[in-house]
């Protein structure tokens, strides 16, 4: 399955990710924040693929199910074990467990609309390419 990946060095903490999210399901699913005010880091779910949220959710409101993590909101209790066990910080609990669904058809609308192209869909090989051949480049340099 395709998921969302960060390229850190591309984003500029517009926010537009946060601002589509809250437009898409009325409660921001990605939040953006900085380090140290230098350096915007959006939190947002990575689709985990043995998700510590479902394996802590014990009404099984939120289930793994394959590579994606379903979540049926008639069986939540509100209880928060999800918003401890995400390593990520990517649930937030209003009136609800608001968590990523990847917006339901598999197009999420924080990829399409990051301006500076920061997040991407895709599959781990193809989009993390670049990033290893940098790394490669970078310890051919070193032993030469
Ligand atoms: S909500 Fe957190 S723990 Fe659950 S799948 Fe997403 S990143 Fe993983
Ligand atoms: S929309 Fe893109 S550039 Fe803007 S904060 Fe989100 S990830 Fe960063």
């Amino acid at each position: 399955m395709a998921k969302i990946y960060l390229n850190p060095e591309r984003c500029i903490g517009c926010r537009s990710c946060e601002v589509a999210c809250e437009r898409e399901h009325g409660h921001p699913r990605i939040s953006v924040g900085t380090v140290s005010d230098l350096a915007a880091v959006p939190l947002y779910c990575h689709q985990c693929d043995a998700a510590p949220c479902a394996a802590v959710c014990c009404t099984g409101s939120l289930r793994q199910d394959g590579d994606m993590v379903k979540f049926n909101p008639d069986l939540c209790t509100l209880c928060g074990l999800c918003l401890v066990a995400c390593p990520f910080g990517a649930i937030e609990l209003d009136s609800m467990v608001q968590r990523c669904d990847m917006c339901g058809n598999g197009t999420p609308v924080c990829v399409t609309t990051c301006p500076a192209e920061a997040l991407v869909l895709g599959d781990v090989d193809v989009v993390t390419r670049s990033t290893r051949a940098r790394a490669a480049a970078v310890l051919a340099a070193r032993l030469r």
